[in-house]
């Protein structure tokens, strides 16, 4: 069974108490009046999509029942860290760092 850290109970839990929410850190046009129809569907539809590392929002809807972000490769499945919303985007040496951990 895959564990997920959650970031505000602290501690494992299984997959089946989590949502996936999409990409993490898609940021909210300012003034979204001003947008063209064109942008306004890519800030609503178009994700990157890419295959390996990437930055995840996720629900931990059986449980505290708050959004947090994560970091996971999406071809192994493997989660690499989670983090508060509010806190900001790990750099690629942080990463690397939790990769390291992880492989131990
Ligand atoms: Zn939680």
């Amino acid at each position: 069974m895959l564990l997920i850290d959650c970031p505000y109970c602290k501690e494992m839990r299984p997959e089946i108490e989590f949502a996936h929410a999409g990409e993490a850190h898609i940021e909210r046009p300012a003034d979204p009046a001003s947008l063209s129809d064109a942008q306004w569907e890519s800030f609503l539809f178009l994700r990157s999509n890419q295959a390996g590392i990437c930055f995840e929002r996720w629900y931990h809807v059986h449980g505290c029942g708050r959004y947090f972000n994560a970091v996971r490769n999406n071809v192994s499945e493997k989660f690499i860290l989670t983090y508060q919303v509010d806190q900001k985007r790990p750099s690629d040496t942080e990463i690397q760092v939790a990769l390291k951990l992880k492989a131990h």
